[in-house]
């Protein structure tokens, strides 16, 4: 039986957060046994706002090395560097033929990035979303397991994917939708307050997988909080909600009662809370982060792993390329 085809990717900006992975690749190691994966590891996007060539191979490597510690198995799934397919950049030039201008304006997080690096507003981030169409409906997925943060970018997948078969007269592309299995698309909110854990949000914000336990308990020790509740039962601010939902994550059930009970009851003590936080979380990722360690220190797996990998995904990719470029009417002579 044909398994559906499964594709998504992460930035590499550098080490992977918990947003990541609650967002990402917990849902990925999931996946690996029942469907038809291709974990990428986004290179190419990474150029949008880091672009330094010094650094780029080793936030490769983060990413390689936090995908397979976190127990995505290369045998059962593609692993790959995106830049070592170069067809993705050739349907990205496709797709950007048909991509218009207005649409990539309105973009939350094109927004959100001209916000942010206002002096480096490059048209590889205006177009960020039509690479990461190219990356998805290059293996012609079906499922991409993303966080909340990523349920735009897929509806304009479908959109551009749509477009060309339309515009070529062809059912060529099927329609990609966002994938999680918890209930709803996963928010990891962050340490700062405000909004969501971001590796752009600034280091303290973040609790990566590779934090050592005594650099996860200074980060959440650091979080921020509010002088308590000032009434029964009162409706939590952002900044404490954001601590109960990441509790909610990484601690059990009853612990999160627990705490919430107390909140309720004008009753709790925000430096146990955070204790008890930065315990679950050490919890929670023990096992990843001795993995790191591990196979960090081991390049010629990991040569070997994005070698076997690069050769599965071009197969699929030189495949797409091929029938894409037929469509089209691209001929050589
Ligand atoms: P990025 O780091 O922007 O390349 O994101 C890679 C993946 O991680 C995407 O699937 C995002 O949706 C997911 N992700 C990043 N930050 C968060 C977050 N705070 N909560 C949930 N998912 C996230």
């Amino acid at each position: 039986m044909n398994k559906e085809i499964v594709v998504s990717g992460i930035r590499s900006t550098g080490k992977l957060h918990l947003g990541n992975y609650y967002g990402a690749v917990k849902n990925f190691v999931q996946m690996q046994n029942d469907f038809n994966c291709f974990f990428f590891i986004a290179d190419l996007h990474s150029l949008t706002t880091h672009p330094t060539p010094g650094d780029l191979h080793g936030h490769v490597k983060h990413v390689l090395v936090e995908y397979l510690a976190a127990g995505i198995d290369p045998e059962n799934t593609t692993i790959y560097v995106q830049s070592d397919v170069p067809e993705v950049a050739e349907l990205y030039l496709y797709l950007n033929m048909n991509a218009y201008m207005g649409e990539l304006e309105r973009s939350t997080s094109f927004k959100d990035k001209v916000r942010a690096n206002p002096d480096n507003v490059n048209a590889g981030l205006l177009t960020y979303p039509v690479l990461m169409a190219a990356d998805i409906l290059m293996h012609k997925a079906i499922k991409v397991p993303v966080g909340k943060d990523q349920e735009q970018h897929l509806e304009m997948a479908r959109t551009f994917g749509n477009r060309f078969n339309r515009l070529y007269n062809a059912d060529y592309f099927p329609e990609p939708y966002a994938f999680s299995f918890t209930e709803n698309l996963v928010k990891v909110p962050g340490l700062d307050g405000k909004g969501k854990m971001g590796k752009s949000e600034g280091e303290s914000n973040a609790v990566y997988l590779s934090d050592s336990p005594e650099v996860i308990r200074k980060k959440v020790s650091r979080a921020v909080t509010d002088g308590g509740p000032t009434s029964e039962f009162q409706e939590k601010p952002e900044a404490i909600q954001n601590l109960f939902d990441l509790m909610k994550i990484v601690s059990t059930p009853d612990t999160l009662e627990h705490f919430n009970d107390l909140y309720n009851k004008m009753a709790i003590r925000y430096g146990d809370f955070k204790k008890q936080l930065a315990e679950d979380m050490i919890l929670a990722t023990a096992p990843i982060r001795d993995r790191i360690q591990e196979i960090s220190a081991d390049d010629a797996y990991l040569r070997q792993v994005a070698k076997h990998g690069a050769l599965k995904a071009r197969e699929s990719a030189q495949k797409t390329i091929r029938e894409v470029r037929e469509l089209i009417g691209i001929k050589s002579f």
